[in-house]
């Protein structure tokens, strides 16, 4: 019976033991780390009153696959509710910060003919002085949605999202670690073995066979292998420790993973006494201020008293050697503009954080992916197996417009899985 290995247990990874694992193959999962999970990681410690999520947190809309896993697992989740408050001259304002050229710079944004990098985009048509804020307003959004980087991120793509009708978010009860549990239980039942702590150093193959080499030296062998690695692990160089070498080489591969973008995100978790943001406004969900940590949300209809704070783009590599002590004092500082309170007060009401600061984390080094005017040539590669023995999958890789989501990382483990089952 051929054996297939799997390279991550993130939600792609999980997914592409769970299909093959279901279809009666024998797989093999390596981890590199410790947990399960990877990007999904939702934390427990008795200092916060309950679980937070570090990592992916939103249901963006009816997602089928998360949807569908979820009910299979009789996992709950709940709509995210509220309204968005912008701060402007230290009022609260309902709404994002949309400057009064917006609807200029959609329509500009649907004519565009070739696909171009956003700055580009912005100098060529909205460099006059009037557009300012607008120029502003809209590095905002790339950088704190999409975690893009304005020079690399595709005009067509952005276009694409912010005129979609925003559909329902939500929640999940608990956390989105216990879809992660419901596939690895799934995994194991269907005879799966997953090994932590298993981080794949050298991988050397030919058609229908695979040999790999961890970091601590141990040696698995297979028919096949499915890669699903963060983007930004496939975008090391040679000389940094994690990379990971193919015999032969795959240059190609590892170079075309370069054109798709990969951001960063440093997500800061507060609990207070008091939900002291209800003082100003009852139903707070998001909040954009113009502050170092520029954004806010609540738990809401969640009653309790916990913030999160987002900071991600460019901002965020610039903040990367930051210290926690350091994010901490700069979020007080930022909640202390915003809500007119002062920080030493903020500072006493504080019962517990974690800060996450996702360039440095081990084998991962970022947020998501995003797309860039060369993203469709560079997965279709990547999503081509090579010799029916490697493949890769991961949220960079599917090819619906979930790109940086779970429903992206889920979806792409399922194809590569069904590549494997059809042959
Ligand atoms: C802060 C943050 C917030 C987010 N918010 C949302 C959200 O609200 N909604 C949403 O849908 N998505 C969100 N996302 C994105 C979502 O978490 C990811 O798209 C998804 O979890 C990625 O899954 P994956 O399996 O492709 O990759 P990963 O989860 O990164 O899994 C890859 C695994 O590979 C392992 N690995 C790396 N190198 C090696 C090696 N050499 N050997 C063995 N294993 C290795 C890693 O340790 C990791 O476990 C968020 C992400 C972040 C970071």
């Amino acid at each position: 019976m051929e054996t297939i290995i799997v390279i991550g247990a993130g939600a792609a990874g999980l997914m592409t033991a769970y299909e093959l694992s279901k279809n009666n193959k024998k797989v093999i999962v390596l981890e590199a780390t410790e947990r399960l999970g990877g990007r999904i990681y939702t934390y427990t410690n008795n200092a916060f009153s309950e679980p937070v999520e570090l990592g992916a947190e939103f249901i963006h809309g009816k997602l089928p696959l998360t949807l569908n896993l979820l009910k299979q697992a009789d996992i709950k989740y709940y709509v995210v509710k509220g309204k968005m408050f912008h701060i402007e001259k230290g009022q609260f304002k309902k709404g994002q910060d949309n400057s009064v050229h917006w609807a200029e710079l959609m329509k500009r944004m649907k004519e565009l003919k070739h696909d171009i990098p956003l700055s580009d985009f912005l100098q060529q048509f909205f460099s006059d002085d009037k557009y300012e804020s607008l120029r502003e307003s809209v590095k905002h959004f790339a950088e704190g949605f999409d975690v893009a980087d304005i020079s690399k991120v595709s005009t067509c793509s952005l276009y694409k999202e912010w005129s979609e009708e925003n559909d329902e978010q939500y929640r999940i009860d608990g956390g989105y670690q216990q879809l992660i549990s419901f596939l690895e239980s799934e995994c194991k039942k269907n005879g799966c073995i997953i090994y932590n702590n298993c981080c794949v150093k050298k991988i050397t193959w030919s058609k229908n066979e695979v040999n790999i080499i961890t970091m601590c030296s141990r040696y698995f062998k297979s028919n096949r292998v499915v890669i699903t690695v963060p983007l930004s692990v496939l975008q090391l160089d040679k000389n940094d420790i994690s990379y990971i070498e193919f015999t032969p080489a795959m240059d190609n591969y590892l170079e075309a993973s370069k054109n798709i973008g990969f951001g960063t995100v440093i997500k800061i978790l507060l609990e207070f006494n008091e939900a002291f943001w209800q003082h100003e406004k009852k139903n707070i969900s998001f909040l954009f201020t113009g502050e170092k940590i520029p954004t806010w949300w609540t738990q809401f209809p969640k009653n309790n008293c916990i913030l999160t704070g987002w900071m991600a783009g460019a901002k965020a590599f610039e903040f990367k050697d930051a210290s926690d002590e350091d994010l901490l004092e700069s979020a007080l500082d930022s909640l202390s503009a915003a809500f007119a309170e002062s920080t030493s007060v903020l500072k006493n009401k504080l019962l517990a954080h974690k800060i996450i600061n996702w360039t440095n984390a081990q084998n991962i080094y970022g947020a998501y992916s995003y797309e860039t005017p060369q993203s469709a040539n560079a997965r279709k590669l990547l999503t081509q197996p090579l010799e029916q023995t490697i493949f890769f999958a991961g949220e960079a890789l599917d090819y619906g417009v979930m790109i940086g989501t779970v429903e992206a990382a889920l979806e792409s483990g399922k194809q590569a899985a069904l590549k494997i089952i059809k042959g």
